[in-house]
């Protein structure tokens, strides 16, 4: 079957004694056993609950994985991974990452006593050059947020088996329609399924799928242990979002490559930044790595002081802090997403005062094109000299 279908179908079936099409919530925390030393696959609702169950089933399938846990949050599935790691280990993370996960290794793992180091992964020397004795893992995300540089996964998961090293990747900006890391070596894939697979910017949740029976194992004690899993009603909510993700996929990304075509035309952008664009840099690794780009479009217009204006004069596309959802948010990551990242460091690789993100909708490609080309005209006015990285 192909994802389409398979999304589509998950649950489908699945509860024998209605028939049930779409599944039901179960929000039952506790479960009967038939006697002793007997169970029905359900105990007590943070092992496992129906409802999740499906979800779990769904994405695992979709990720061509073994297995599917579901978190409360992206957040929460990337502390439950952290949690495969002990004192004193070291993990290789790509430089340019989503503020939040971070905060999270800087601000929290630390203290436990994990190490990280950020590598430019596009580069596999730097990557090479950054293994230790005591490093156990890289943890990719590919295109990066915000600055959509794409890393090849099938060149990394060479070098971590090398090396010993797992392979995970936050495929949240891809989800596995476009992309699936695990066909392409990696042993672990995450999700904020808050973003594209939800898709109607109403569910915060999270998804871990591994492939391999020891991985598996592992991961399911964890997020028993840990218990940061997802509710029966967003659990319920994530699947109705994801039966649809194919067909919002291929609209985010058509409107997206109009859009970026459009920027790029317009005085008031310096740069675009679309692994859609066939001078991409990373356009060659992308096309043979995924079978589409997805929906995010990143862009820097030419100085700082035309980034409220922007901002005050878009009417449909809102000025918001998330992405892939039906609707056209507008981030800006100096002062959003990325707020917890040191300003040297943003600077440094590249998430300047002048960068702005887009989560392209669904809406009609025209609709969005003249939105934003009404509120970037009127910053031409503000544009002081040409700005320089
Ligand atoms: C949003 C996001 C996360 C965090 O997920 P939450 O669901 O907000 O906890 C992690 N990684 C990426 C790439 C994200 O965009």
């Amino acid at each position: 079957m192909h994802v389409e279908t398979k999304l589509v179908q998950a649950g489908v079936g699945r509860d024998g004694t209605t028939g049930a099409v779409s599944f039901p919530v179960y929000y039952a925390t506790a479960y009967r056993h038939p006697s002793l030393g007997q169970s029905t696959g359900y105990d007590y609702a943070r092992t496992a609950n129906p409802t999740r169950t499906v979800v779990e089933e769904a994405i695992a399938e979709a990720e061509s994985g073994d297995a599917g846990f579901a978190c409360a949050s992206g957040m929460a599935a990337i502390h439950t991974v952290m949690g495969l790691f002990s004192k004193g280990d070291h993990l290789i993370v790509s430089l340019d990452l989503y503020g939040g996960t971070y905060r999270l290794f800087e601000q929290v793992l630390t203290r436990y006593g994990l190490q990280f180091s950020y590598v430019d992964l596009r580069d596999l020397r730097a990557l090479e050059d950054a293994v230790r004795p005591e490093t156990k893992a890289v943890f990719i995300e590919t295109p990066t947020n915000p600055l959509m540089q794409i890393t090849d996964i099938r060149a990394v998961s060479v070098i971590a088996k090398k090396y010993g090293l797992l392979t995970l990747v936050d495929n949240t900006f891809m989800t596995p329609y476009c992309q699936r890391p695990l066909e392409l070596g990696a042993d672990l894939v995450l999700h904020s399924a808050t973003k594209y697979l939800g898709g109607h910017n109403d569910v915060l949740a999270g998804l871990i799928v591994t492939k391999g029976a020891e991985l598996s194992e592992k991961v399911r004690f964890l997020h028993n242990s840990i218990g940061a899993v997802l509710g029966p009603q967003d659990s319920w909510l994530l699947l109705r979002g994801m039966k649809t993700l194919a067909l919002r996929m291929e609209r985010h990304q058509s409107n997206a490559l109009a859009i970026a075509e459009k920027l790029r035309e317009h005085p008031a952008v310096a740069e675009v930044f679309y692994p859609g664009l066939t001078d991409h840099p990373g356009y060659e690794i992308q096309s043979g790595q995924a079978s589409g780009y997805s929906g995010m479009v990143s862009f820097r217009v030419r100085s700082a002081a035309q980034v409220a204006p922007f901002l005050e004069h878009l009417r449909i596309v809102s000025f918001a802090e998330s992405l892939g959802g039906v609707e056209s948010l507008c981030t800006y990551p100096a002062t959003q997403t990325h707020a917890d990242i040191p300003q040297e460091i943003r600077e440094y690789v590249g998430v300047c005062d002048r960068l702005l993100r887009l989560s392209v909708g669904i809406e009609h490609p025209e609709d969005l094109i003249a939105d934003i080309s009404q509120a970037l005209d009127a910053t031409l006015s503000l544009i002081a000299g040409e700005c320089t990285r």
